[in-house]
């Protein structure tokens, strides 16, 4: 929490252009972005990844997921979209802090890689 890049941008330490906000979540746009939208959507709550939530967090994952589809229809992804969750180091997660990507306008592949 204390060196955590995303705390820091969901305490206003960090600038960030935020797209949605509420008193448990933000989304804002990424740095690096991989698609013409590319969006993160992170709980405030500091929680590292999705391997170290707990039961305590069940309300807050439902109402992430709850969420996804009112902010992809303020981004325009009418077409669908896809979202990502890096876990781990297998999974190529480079920020510790639980983050969702929300990616969109263009054609994704599969299988990812
Ligand atoms: P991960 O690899 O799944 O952990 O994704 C971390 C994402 O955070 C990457 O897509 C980075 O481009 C993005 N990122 C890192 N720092 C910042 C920032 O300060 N603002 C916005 N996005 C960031």
């Amino acid at each position: 929490m204390g060196d955590c890049i995303f705390c820091k941008i969901a305490q206003k330490e960090i600038p960030s252009s935020a797209v949605y906000e509420d008193d448990r979540i933000l989304c804002f746009h990424d740095l690096e972005p991989q698609a013409p939208v590319h969006v993160l959507i992170i709980p405030k709550k500091h929680i590292e990844s999705l391997d170290a939530v707990t039961d305590e967090d069940r309300d807050l994952l439902g109402y992430i997921m709850t969420k996804v589809k009112d902010i992809a229809q303020e981004l325009g992804l009418e077409n669908g979209y896809r979202l990502v969750n890096n876990c781990g180091e297998d999974g190529f997660q480079t920020v510790k802090h639980l983050h969702f990507h929300l990616l969109g306008k263009r054609k994704m592949t599969w299988p990812p890689g």
